[in-house]
């Protein structure tokens, strides 16, 4: 199983000017399982997650993210493996004594109580004396800017400022954790593009450990330090978001994280790297595969649209194709292309570097080698894709 072992940089220092800052925790899980009956939800996920870090953990509907986000709350137990916070073993220390914030996607905030009182609630319960307490809240609620807000009522607020206040709830007290499952779920687009920053800026202001769990792959993209991808409750690869972008491990990955152009053919290893006869041509790929079903995968920028034809340089590769179709997108014009084999090819191209290529048009498409990967073919991926 392919994945990164290196951390993002992240700094666990106390941050100054805002008094909830604190050191984030280091959350180590280890060979992670949870079986309900036959089924495992939750398979041998194994993740450290550093001090300060904002982890994102991404997959698919059903693929274990939430298990696994429950597990480190304290909320389910895991069947197998171990749990790790600062080097302590927690698996059976209760949800309320580990120290962490929790977000869910349904804000859960008491409707009776007012913002401030739904605030107050962990301190209270915390034993924390009033005078402090109020501190505590307008630090909370001047950090997810909502400091005029700390007497209505959860019902006079839109969904947007109550998830705010679910944050400020959550970190009121310092967690060295803040767990988040879908946050911005309920909401619509323009707000969650706001929010998304919002967090991110809370996220640096605090210090705290953050683990975000989202299905949104641009989400991810936005605001993690690393990502995790999961799969049928697995971990397919983790790591900063331009190395799963740039060197997707599985097929899952490089499909699940942006877009792609995926050339399936039979691998051949060559020296130091690998052929693949693709549409009848070889085409080369860095890394090796030994003889088995390849796919080389090449992002939509990597791809450039020449008149049909044309002799590929050293270092590129090229196959013949027909526009289908382009799209116009203002900063950007894509293009779909179809291959000899009937399959499809997908080409972006910036505004102020658009080539002469219009629908109908028999062209060639080339890239340079470097800039494609070669991976393992998974039948399956193809079934969840399309
Ligand atoms: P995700 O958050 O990635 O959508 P979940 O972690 O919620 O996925 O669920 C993973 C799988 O485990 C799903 O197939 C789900 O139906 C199953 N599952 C989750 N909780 C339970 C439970 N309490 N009992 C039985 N199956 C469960
Ligand atoms: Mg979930």
């Amino acid at each position: 199983m392919p994945s990164s072992t290196t951390p993002a940089p992240v700094s666990g220092a106390t941050r100054p000017g805002n008094d909830l800052a604190g050191r984030g925790a280091r959350i180590e899980l280890t060979g992670l399982s949870k079986h309900y009956g036959d089924f495992t939800a939750v398979d041998d996920v194994s993740l450290v997650i550093e001090p300060g870090e904002f982890m994102t953990l991404l997959g698919p509907s059903g693929s274990g993210k939430t298990t696994t986000l429950n597990i480190i709350a304290g909320f389910a137990g895991p069947s197998s493996g171990s749990l790790k916070v600062d080097g302590t073993a927690i698996e059976s220390t209760p949800a309320h004594k580990r120290d962490m914030g929790v977000v869910f996607q349904h804000y859960a905030l008491f409707p009776h109580l007012t913002v401030a009182e739904n605030i107050a609630y962990p301190l209270k319960r915390r034993g924390v004396p009033k005078a402090r307490r109020a501190e505590l809240i307008d630090a909370a609620l001047a950090t997810v800017h909502l400091g005029d807000y700390g007497h209505r009522y959860p019902r006079e607020l839109s969904g947007g400022q109550q998830q705010r206040v679910a944050v400020a709830r959550a970190i009121v007290y310092s967690p060295r954790v803040l767990l988040m499952d879908e946050p911005l779920g309920a909401l619509d687009k323009k707000l969650r593009d706001w929010l998304q920053l919002e967090i991110k800026r809370i996220h640096a202001e605090l210090g705290t450990t953050f683990v975000y769990v989202t299905h949104d792959q641009e989400e991810a993209l936005v605001l993690s330090d690393r990502i995790a991808v999961f799969n049928h409750g697995r971990i397919e690869q983790v790591g900063p978001a331009s190395e799963l972008y740039e060197r997707p491990g599985t097929l899952f990955v490089a499909k699940f994280l942006g877009e792609s152009t995926v050339l399936r053919g039979e691998a051949t290893p060559e020296g130091d790297g690998s052929v693949v006869g693709v549409c009848a041509r070889h085409l080369r790929a860095p890394g090796r595969l030994d003889g088995t079903r390849a796919a080389i995968v090449v992002r939509p920028e990597r791809l450039e649209v020449r008149p049909a034809g044309h002799e590929p340089g050293a270092g590129w590769n090229a196959l013949p194709a027909t526009v289908a179709g382009e799209i116009y997108l203002g900063s950007s014009r894509k293009l779909e292309l179809t291959l000899p084999d009937g399959s499809p090819a997908l080409v972006r191209e910036q505004a102020g570097a658009l080539s002469d290529a219009r629908r109908g048009d028999e062209v060639t498409l080339t890239w340079r080698v470097r800039d494609s990967v070669i991976l393992a073919d998974d039948p399956e991926v193809e079934a969840v894709f399309t």
